[in-house]
């Protein structure tokens, strides 16, 4: 994948990383994938099938059996178009009840293994800016830029609650707040792929920062890693 443009931004929930991904990938017209989607499509086709999400061999054969189709489409707001099996989704992955269970199906080793393998299909073909949680440290390890983005629990629960508000939907504060802290929680201590900083990232606190100015930090990132 040498010789591309590969940029990875990892952080955990709220952390603003899809915005600025999605905006950075537009100032440098490259594209966008918004990696989170994937999983979120997973833990819909269980929700929707029935099937336990404590049963991993049955969410494996589910994942199999309707497969999480990404075609890349910069008009799309995750930066693709996600499917599963011939049905295109949409809105429905934000569901709360996706939100509730995502983390558990993530944490499966086999689905992760069909997940990343897509991912990376995509950046063999294309530059790209790739949000998600391992990103920087398993998905694209040679990515030229690795952006770690945090922001304080207050800071994010805020956002989130403003980006469903923003969608018409309400959700309690609290609820919001302990559901995010769970899945930071499993996301981060799981045995395959946690949620970490690589190495060699760059890490951003965005708590006191506005979108545009950690677009501005990573965009000069990006230029001086350029320049070499
Ligand atoms: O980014 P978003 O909050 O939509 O991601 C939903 C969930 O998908 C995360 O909480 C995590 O469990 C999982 N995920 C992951 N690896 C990624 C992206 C998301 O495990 N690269």
């Amino acid at each position: 994948m040498a010789g591309l443009t590969h940029i990875a931004i990892d952080g955990p929930a709220g952390s603003g990383k899809t915005t600025v991904a999605r905006a950075l990938a537009k100032r440098l017209g490259i594209l966008y994938l918004d990696t989170g989607a994937m999983y979120r499509a997973v833990a819909l086709a269980a929700l929707e099938d029935g099937v336990p999400v404590d049963d991993e061999a049955a969410i494996v054969r589910l994942a199999r059996s309707k497969p999480v189709g990404v075609v890349p489409d910069p008009a799309a707001p995750e930066g693709s178009r996600i499917y599963l099996g011939e049905r295109e989704i949409g809105a429905e992955l934000y569901r709360n009840q996706v939100s509730t269970i995502v983390s558990v199906v993530a944490a499966y080793p086999a689905i992760r293994e069909l997940m990343v393998e897509r991912q990376r299909e995509i950046a063999r073909t294309a530059p790209v800016v790739m949000a998600g949680r391992d990103i920087g440290t398993v998905v694209l390890p040679e990515a030229s830029v690795k952006i770690f983005l945090t922001a304080s629990v207050e800071a994010r629960v805020e956002r989130r609650l403003a980006e469903l508000a923003a969608e018409g939907a309400h959700v309690d504060r609290l609820e919001l707040r302990t559901q995010m802290v769970e899945r930071d929680h499993l996301d981060a201590n799981r045995s395959i792929s946690p949620l970490k900083p690589a190495a060699d990232a760059i890490q951003i606190d965005s708590t006191e920062l506005s979108v545009d100015e950690v677009v501005e930090r990573v965009a000069a990132a990006v230029r001086s890693a350029a320049a070499g």
